[in-house]
């Protein structure tokens, strides 16, 4: 079985993270067998756009949408910005997000055993924040109004559609967990400001007629998404999937990284029911760009990820159990003591990969 990743590596840290994790894929393909990963890369983002015009071309946008996934490292330079004033990220990741109806931004936060919370005293941690990737308050991006020098306005888009899929995955998500950290429990909390916002009360409502398809599988829960972050902090053992909002997912799960040494160790896949991009949650990281420090585990967890999608997807055990292999071969770095510089060890980007390629190859036998 043979799988076409569209490479986007971009700008910034980007291409760094992006080439340790095509490295420790093509370890786990070549340890496990059964299916051939085959890489292509084009150029997209910040870069790009100061040397084309364009930071997503039509043809290049035209290859993603035939790989069998997309595979990204982060695009953006600070200041590279259209006749609009806003980054040109978006017009990578919005064009990509919103016509691939990549709807489901699924962002695992899990401790590992080795790096340290940026909570106190939590040493087990393992939930997900599922964020709406295709409407809400990014339903604007390129629109929303601007008049006279004097009013802005963006809008908050809920749609019947848009929330269904969303919360039929976040439970489909559920059933595949082991559940919350406090007793197993699978959950699913729904959160957004529905004592405020009526686009809010229906996304609640509609989360209601979708639970009770679950009912007896998975248990729904609740929270205004203003408690929630301090719920999280305080308890985050008692979530297992947190279901929200475009906007609030995007400032949540940047928090909640920090409970698990930051953005380096923060993967993401941003899945939709025909096509899917995994990428790093964090940005391109310039201040520490081109030094060869950047923590690449958030990019090799990206591509675990979309190994595993693609063996799910695909009725591939071999991609799955590849896909497990290299979870497993990064918790072992890690534990051996391998860590780079912002969890607080001293690896090169580089060399953390090569260290996890020799626990891979270790736990291969
Ligand atoms: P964006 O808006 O594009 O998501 P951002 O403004 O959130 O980006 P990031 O680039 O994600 O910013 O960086 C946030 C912080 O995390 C910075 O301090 C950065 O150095 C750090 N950081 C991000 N990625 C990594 C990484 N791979 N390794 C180590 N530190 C990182």
């Amino acid at each position: 079985m043979r799988f076409n990743i569209a490479n986007l590596a971009g700008d910034g840290v980007g291409p760094e993270v992006l080439k340790e994790g095509v490295k420790v894929l093509r370890a786990a393909e070549k340890a496990i067998g059964g299916f051939e990963l085959e890489f292509q890369d084009y150029a997209v983002g910040a870069n790009c756009y100061l040397q084309t015009g364009s930071a997503l071309s039509e043809d290049v946008f035209q290859e993603c949408k035939k790989a069998d996934a997309i595979y990204m490292g982060a695009i953006g330079i600070p200041g590279v910005v259209d006749s609009h004033g806003t980054e040109v990220t978006g017009h990578v990741m919005f064009k990509i997000r919103f016509d691939l109806e990549l709807f489901a931004g699924v962002r695992p936060i899990k401790l590992y055993p080795g790096v340290r919370s940026g909570l106190a005293d939590k040493s087990a941690i393992d939930f997900v924040v599922l964020r709406e990737n295709c409407e809400g308050l990014f339903a604007s991006y390129g629109g929303g109004t601007y008049t006279f020098d004097e009013v802005a306005t963006d809008t908050m888009v809920i749609t019947r559609k848009g929330s269904e899929r969303l919360f039929d995955y976040a439970f489909q998500l559920a059933q595949k967990r082991n559940g919350r950290v406090l007793d197993g429990k699978k959950m699913v909390t729904c959160s957004a400001k529905w004592n405020v916002f009526r686009s809010f009360a229906f996304f609640k409502k509609i989360f209601d007629e979708i639970a009770d398809k679950y009912e007896g599988q998975v248990q729904r829960d609740y929270a205004i998404i203003d408690a929630l972050t301090l719920w999280m902090v305080q308890q985050p053992e008692n979530f297992d999937v947190i279901v929200t909002e475009n906007m609030f997912g995007d400032i949540i799960s940047d928090m909640a990284a920090g409970f698990i040494g930051g953005m380096g160790m923060a993967p993401s896949g941003d899945i939709g029911f025909k096509h899917a991009m995994f990428q790093p949650s964090h940005g391109t990281a310039p201040t520490i760009a081109g030094k060869g420090i950047a923590n690449p585990v958030a990019a090799i967890l990206s591509g675990q990820m979309m190994l595993n999608w693609l063996g799910e997807r695909n009725n591939s055990g071999e991609a799955k159990m590849a896909a497990a292999l290299i979870e497993n071969a990064v918790a072992a770095t890690i534990l051996k003591g391998a860590k780079t510089t912002d969890i607080g060890g001293t690896s090169s980007t580089e060399s953390f990969g090569d260290a996890v390629v020799a626990s891979l190859n270790k736990l291969a036998g």
